[in-house]
């Protein structure tokens, strides 16, 4: 007899297990703390749009939504660095036709969201789960209108980086956790488009590396880049000394001057943004009794690799393949699912914080940067 599924986060990973689970033809619900994100009130702290790469395709070909959302995506083919004085150098990302894609998250998110309704998933916003008890598998939540509580056969934790499942993983016996935070944050800026195109070359990945940190800008769909200052918190360069327009200006002058013209009101947008931290989580075992980790809440990583939500994809696509092989029987499929996973997930984690050195690092102006570094001594 199929069973009924509790997920945890109607994130990007969430929605789509649950879209693999309710073709399954089991019964699922899905708890997310925040507001539907449908109804426009976006809560924002993360970024506004994401590579995603083959990885993360082949998972929503199976679910059929591959075409749909390859509409809406814009190919980057390769990576376009911009040096202090503007030049700039371009790196295909493999052989013709290898490319990754650039997807706004919250219209992906969405998308996901609409299609596991469209199933029969029963989403639960504003249910904030606050207690898991791992035993008797009763979970708590704090909704609107007070607190309620629900029994759940199979639970699926893909409520994210502070998941509440691995919470209360985390005070049971014999689980291993550890998570660490890089020196630095990050800051989106947005680029508008310049009489109605893009200002710059859209199939691309447009890079600023500047040895210890980097800007990065990706396109969207409304002609528009998102750009992203990778900065240490701390230090000589670093957000810690950006704390006036005129020190921010003079920051951008110094460091990435083709972008000053791009983003008018580039004071406004940087005050007005939050500065998000970025952490590698890593746990085992994923899995006590019948609950399970999954993406960010199993193995969050940062983001250099663009790897993150691929990763989770993935992780819901080799569940839906393990619930076919050993046929619903969810005492066997959870322990095979996070032995599977486990060393990938800890494979790409050392890759992407590979990945930011490589990145910032890699194509440098380090003549550049050495003159600076001559001038300040
Ligand atoms: P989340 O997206 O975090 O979703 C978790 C959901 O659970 C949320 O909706 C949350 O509200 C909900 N939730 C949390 N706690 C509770 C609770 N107690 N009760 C109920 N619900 C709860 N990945 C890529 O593949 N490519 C990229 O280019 C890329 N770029 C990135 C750039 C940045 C700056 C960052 C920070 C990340 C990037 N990532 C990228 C990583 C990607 O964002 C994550 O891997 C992905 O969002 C993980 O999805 P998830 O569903 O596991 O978690």
């Amino acid at each position: 007899m199929k069973k009924e599924i509790t997920l945890l986060g109607a994130g990007l990973v969430g929605s789509l297990m649950s879209i693999y689970l309710a073709k399954k033809g089991y019964s699922v619900s899905i708890y997310e703390k925040r507001d539907d994100m449908r109804k426009g009130n976006q809560q924002g702290g993360r970024s506004i749009n994401l590579a995603l790469s083959n990885r993360g395709l082949k998972a929503l070909e199976e679910v059929g939504l591959a075409e749909q959302i390859k509409r809406l995506v814009i190919p980057m083919k390769g990576r376009m660095m911009h040096d202090v004085k503007g030049n700039l150098t371009y790196q295909p990302y493999g052989k013709e036709g290898q490319f990754i894609n650039s997807v706004s998250r919250s219209w992906l998110n969405e998308m996901l969201m609409d299609e596991a309704e469209k199933l029969g998933v029963n989403i639960h916003f504003e249910h904030r789960c606050s207690q898991v008890n791992l035993d008797t598998q009763a979970l708590e939540f704090e909704t609107p209108s007070g607190s309620k509580r629900i029994q759940s056969e199979v639970l699926l934790g893909a409520d994210g980086a502070f998941s509440a499942l691995r919470d209360a993983m985390q005070r049971s016996d014999r689980f291993n956790y550890s998570q660490y935070y890089i020196e630095h944050g990050y800051k989106e800026l947005c680029i508008e488009p310049q009489q109605g195109e893009f200002a710059m070359e859209p199939n691309a990945l447009h890079i600023w590396p500047r040895g210890r940190f980097m800007m990065i800008a990706l396109p969207n769909t409304n002609e528009t880049f998102t750009c992203t200052l990778f900065l240490d918190y701390e230090g000589e360069d670093s957000f810690a000394n950006l704390q006036t327009p005129e020190q921010v200006e003079a920051f951008f002058k110094t460091y990435f001057p083709d972008v000053i013209p791009l983003i008018p009101d580039l004071t406004h947008q940087f005050f007005q943004n939050p500065t998000p931290s970025l952490v590698t989580v890593k746990c085992y075992p994923w899995v006590k009794n019948r609950t399970c980790l999954m993406g960010d809440a199993a193995h969050a990583i940062v983001p250099f690799y663009g790897q993150g939500m691929n990763a989770g994809f993935e992780d819901c696509r080799v569940l839906n393949e393990l619930i076919d092989t050993h046929q619903h029987n969810w005492d066997t499929i959870l322990p095979e699912f996070q032995q599977a996973r486990k060393p990938n997930a800890d494979a790409i984690a050392e890759l992407a914080l590979k990945n930011f050195v490589e990145m910032r690092d890699l194509v440098a102006d380090s003549q550049f940067l050495l003159q600076k570094k001559i001038e300040a001594h």
